[in-house]
């Protein structure tokens, strides 16, 4: 292909037109992918001068073009000039000085009268800032995903507000890469005409994230933390700036604090804050990490509602378990109900002089279990267990209770020790059964020990004669070594 094809570099006021061009103007052979012509700006653009690539054939897909993006870019301009097709692609180049450059190459075909393809021409423009801003808005898009996809589920899922708090402030910390992160609550003495109120007193810091080097303001006490209050207002790039009383400002250097961005958690009236620190440096907050601030904030305080309302709910059916006479772990009949129980049938059997059976057993060895699988299997593992024992009883009169906690107590009126001991030892085998495992070692499993004592209750011993027969007994099982059963003896017994 001759140069003579080329329209820029035959005409001198072309060639100075596209030279006051921000950008690359070029003109080539669409068979052999050769530049024949490349407009000055080219080497301010990208530092090469523009004789390279011209004499050297391949200099342009070699040499500047991003090794990355080689293969794609030399393939989608074959094909397209295969189809003599205008296109237009976005692409990476290396300058002479090694900056990476991004380039928009828009390309299109010259035809004869012929309608035979004679040059390709194009115009390469640095759209370099516009891709970085891109990349950063990306960045900034994931880097939201990951931290609400993070502490969105946990909320979500977890029931225990000091852990929801404890999850923000590591994820939040980190996701801001910040050095120090909290959550502060405020406290309303109930009186909203109070100054206090008006100051909002944020007292207390519930959960903290530190950096390692920095100072916690966790233990702060009421007073201490007031100066809190002068940070509400969003973002403060550098505290020496913010116009801050001077004291506050002498505070806020003892605790290390540079730069601050709050975001308020509302609580009916009460404002919380969720506060990210600076302590290196002064820091210039982007408006994206403010609305991401604010946008947890709000999660969090939706969760907070929520899981107080959970709480509250919870607490009233306690109470109204507690009134039903019920335990609110095991559902059986709880402790008062119990000593009720006894009572009236302790009396009633003594009016018809027959035995009443009280049956008390503890679970052995039950602190080790809580150690090795934690409390909320300890609370499974007492529900079971609950469950077993009310389902082996058989009489209507019988009655289950959880008399401590990890022990129950069984009522069985009209039942001698024979009788009460048979029904003790089906329990004690079928909790056995269970092979709820007790430690590492699968072929320990949980057991329970017994003390069963009966007795015709008459109006000289009272309920608690049977209470004490039946501890002594269970007391001595523990001592003979656990999972068993002892029945008691009546010293008084005449
Ligand atoms: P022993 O065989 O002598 O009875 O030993 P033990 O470990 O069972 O007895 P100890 O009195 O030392 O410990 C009782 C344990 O029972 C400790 C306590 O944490 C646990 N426990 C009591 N109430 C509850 C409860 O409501 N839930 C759970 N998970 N554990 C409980
Ligand atoms: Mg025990
Ligand atoms: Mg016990």
């Amino acid at each position: 292909m001759s140069s003579s094809h080329s329209s820029f570099a035959a005409n001198q006021d072309l060639n100075e037109l596209v030279n006051t061009l921000n950008a690359i103007v070029w003109e080539g052979d669409p068979h052999t992918f050769k530049f024949t012509f490349v407009s000055q700006r080219a080497e301010e653009i990208l530092g090469y001068p523009v004789e390279r690539w011209l004499a050297e054939p391949d200099f342009f897909w070699k040499k500047v073009v991003h090794p990355e993006d080689q293969e794609w870019v030399l393939n989608f301009c074959i094909e397209a000039t295969k189809a003599g097709q205008d296109h237009e692609c976005e692409y990476r180049v290396i300058a002479a000085d090694g900056r990476t450059v991004w380039l928009q190459d828009r390309v299109n075909f010259v035809r004869d009268a012929a309608n035979q393809l004679y040059q390709v021409r194009g115009l390469m423009v640095d759209i370099t800032e516009r891709k970085q801003l891109e990349e950063a808005l990306q960045q900034q898009r994931e880097r939201k995903h990951l931290l609400l996809g993070r502490l969105i589920p946990q909320f979500q899922q977890s029931l225990q507000l000091e852990s929801i708090f404890n999850i923000t402030v590591t994820e939040v910390r980190q996701s801001f890469q910040a050095d120090r992160a909290v959550i502060v609550r405020s406290e309303s003495d109930g009186d909203t005409r109070s100054a206090r109120h008006a100051l909002r007193a944020y007292r207390t810091i519930v959960a903290e994230s530190v950096g390692t080097g920095w100072s916690s303001l966790v233990g702060m006490g009421v007073s201490e933390l007031l100066p809190l209050e002068h940070l509400d207002s969003g973002a403060i790039t550098n505290i020496q700036r913010a116009s801050f009383p001077e004291e506050v400002v002498d505070w806020l250097e003892q605790q290390q604090i540079k730069a601050v961005l709050s975001a308020s958690i509302w609580q009916g009236e009460q404002r919380w804050l969720l506060m990210v620190q600076q302590c290196c440096q002064p820091r210039q907050w982007q408006s994206f990490e403010t609305d991401l601030l604010q946008e947890i904030a709000e999660q969090l305080g939706i969760t907070i509602e929520y899981v107080q309302l959970y709480q509250q709910l919870e607490a009233k059916n306690r109470e109204l378990e507690q009134l039903a006479g019920l335990d609110s772990l095991t559902h059986v009949a709880n402790r008062r109900r119990f000593d009720e129980y006894l009572n009236r049938e302790w009396q009633r059997n003594a009016r018809e002089r027959i035995p009443l059976a009280l049956i008390l057993c503890d679970i052995d060895n039950f602190k080790s279990f809580n150690d090795t699988y934690g409390h909320p299997a300890g609370d499974e593992c007492l529900l079971q267990i609950a469950e077993l024992i009310a389902g082996a009883l058989r009489r209507p009169a019988d009655l289950v209770a959880r008399y401590g906690g990890e022990e129950f107590a069984l009522i069985l009126p009209n039942t001698e020790a024979l009788g009460a001991t048979q029904v003790a030892e089906k329990i004690r085998s079928q909790v056995k059964a269970l092979e709820i495992s007790q430690a590492t070692q699968a072929s320990l499993h949980v057991t329970l020990s017994f003390g069963v004592a009966s007795r015709v209750p008459s109006p000289a011993f009272s309920p608690a004669t049977i209470i004490a027969a039946a501890d002594r007994a269970l007391y001595q099982a523990k001592h003979q070594g656990r999972d068993r059963i002892v029945q008691a003896s009546f010293p008084d017994s005449v």
